[in-house]
């Protein structure tokens, strides 16, 4: 999957305006109905404003967060458990995915079409998770498996670094930096 192209990184970063994020959102929520009604699921409205909230940039965030968030939204409170649940459901339904060695959740931009396993890329500075095919890992992960007589059924695949925009903004001269 390519990146989304980046005009101006350094403003662009703080807000999600680097790209049009509202086509990303469309997108996943068409994603999202058809999926829920493909499974004979129900996409209820807590499940929606969850998909949203977690949606609403390409970070992961933790169940506790978007629990705050949501409160904050409406004022009130939520039940926790209600909100876990709906974050099962929408990983279920595949447009959530949870970022296993940081226990937080992204919602899922790519296409998983199930011929290549995808892998997803952390930016340790700025909680930004791309998700990218990585036939390749999964290849010799397989192999690696196979070779000790090992049927390798699931695999956790991310990769934790900084990402284009954070190393950008890092070699960036110093007198910008206040705009
Ligand atoms: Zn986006
Ligand atoms: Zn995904
Ligand atoms: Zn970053």
């Amino acid at each position: 999957m390519r990146r989304h192209e980046l005009t101006n990184p350094a403003a662009a970063h703080t807000d999600g305006a680097s790209h049009d994020h509202a086509v990303c959102i469309d997108a996943l929520l068409d994603r999202a109905k058809h999926s829920f009604g493909e499974k004979g699921l129900k996409l209820t409205a807590l499940r929606l404003r969850v998909l949203e909230e977690i949606a609403a940039s390409h970070d992961a965030v933790g169940a506790y967060d978007v629990l705050e968030r949501l409160a904050a939204r409406s004022g009130g409170k939520v039940a926790p458990i209600s909100v876990y649940r709906a974050i099962e459901a929408l990983r279920e339904a595949g447009v959530v995915h949870r970022l296993e060695s940081r226990n937080a959740f992204f919602a899922c931009h790519a296409p998983h079409l199930g011929r290549h396993g995808h892998m997803a890329l952390v930016c340790d500075k700025c909680a930004e998770v791309v998700e990218v095919e990585a036939p390749d890992f999964h290849a010799s992960l397989q192999r690696a498996g196979r070779d000790r007589g090992f049927a390798v059924t699931s695999a956790i695949a991310e990769g934790f670094g900084v990402c284009e925009v954070c190393r950008a903004e890092a070699t960036k001269p110093a007198h910008e930096e206040q705009s």
